[in-house]
């Protein structure tokens, strides 16, 4: 049965049909004063901030929407998500406005509000886990916004990582940077840069869980994700 049309998924559905289907509103106020400190960087007087939405991709549909966009870009997910948000915000938000921090070049502490999102439990190599869709989720647009939106109810899920007692993510990995119990992220980096690794596309770790296989991203979307995120490394380190 469809949101009734006034029901906060009702709001986000068009976001839905896209793939950008993790969505979360924190009223600004309320957020750790930490992570507010951090983000009255980006408050301009002329812009009232009320709330930070969070919005995320889960499973594979995203990927399906960037291809069918055909955006050649260098980095057609994030245009494409950005393009997507203008849209849905102009067309479901009239008369408001909002401060894109993600993508972007405002930082913004992502899994920190994944955290408070209860999207975020970290497996051993890091990246965020969730019960039903595994790791294959992403984080692809923060903003700051004028609105008044209802506030989302943080995700109360446990992680699947608490109750995986062979964690074949650990043994998958070629860079032994689980070993030892915490994550060596410099045995990870350094492996990765290597020519002719097979972590320069994707991460073994990541495809040895057995949580949420079947919305595992597609070879060209892995490809696309860990490539870029690597220039990004080998351009920073
Ligand atoms: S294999 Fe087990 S420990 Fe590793 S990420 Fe998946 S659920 Fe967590
Ligand atoms: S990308 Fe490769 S080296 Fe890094 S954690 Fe994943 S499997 Fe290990």
């Amino acid at each position: 049965m469809p949101p009734p049309p006034d029901s906060p998924s009702a709001r986000f559905s068009a976001l839905d049909r896209l793939g950008l289907n993790l969505h979360a509103v924190f009223d600004v106020d309320r957020l750790p004063a930490e992570l507010l400190a951090d983000l009255r960087r980006h408050f301009t007087p002329a812009h009232p901030v009320r709330q930070l939405i969070l919005i995320g991709n889960a499973g594979r549909a995203l990927w399906a929407s960037v291809k069918a966009a055909g955006l050649d870009s260098a980095d057609p997910i994030d245009d494409f998500s950005v393009r997507a948000v203008a849209r849905w915000f102009a067309g479901q938000l009239p008369g408001h406005r909002y401060t894109l921090l993600y993508p972007g070049d405002r930082p913004v502490g992502l899994q920190a509000l994944g955290q408070l999102a209860g999207w975020h439990h970290a497996t051993p190599f890091m990246v965020g886990i969730l019960p039903g869709w595994g790791s294959w989720f992403g984080y692809r647009a923060a903003l700051l916004a004028d609105t008044s939106l209802p506030v989302t109810a943080p995700l109360r899920v446990e992680s699947p990582c608490l109750a995986c007692a062979a964690q074949p993510c650990i043994a998958a990995c070629p860079a032994r940077a689980m070993e030892g119990g915490g994550f060596v992220l410099e045995k990870c980096l350094a492996y990765r840069r290597q020519p002719g690794s097979p972590c320069r596309a994707r991460c073994l770790a990541r495809d040895a869980c057995p949580v949420g296989r079947a919305h595992r991203y597609d070879e060209d979307h892995m490809r696309h994700t860990y490539e870029h995120s690597l220039r990004m490394i080998e351009r920073h380190f």
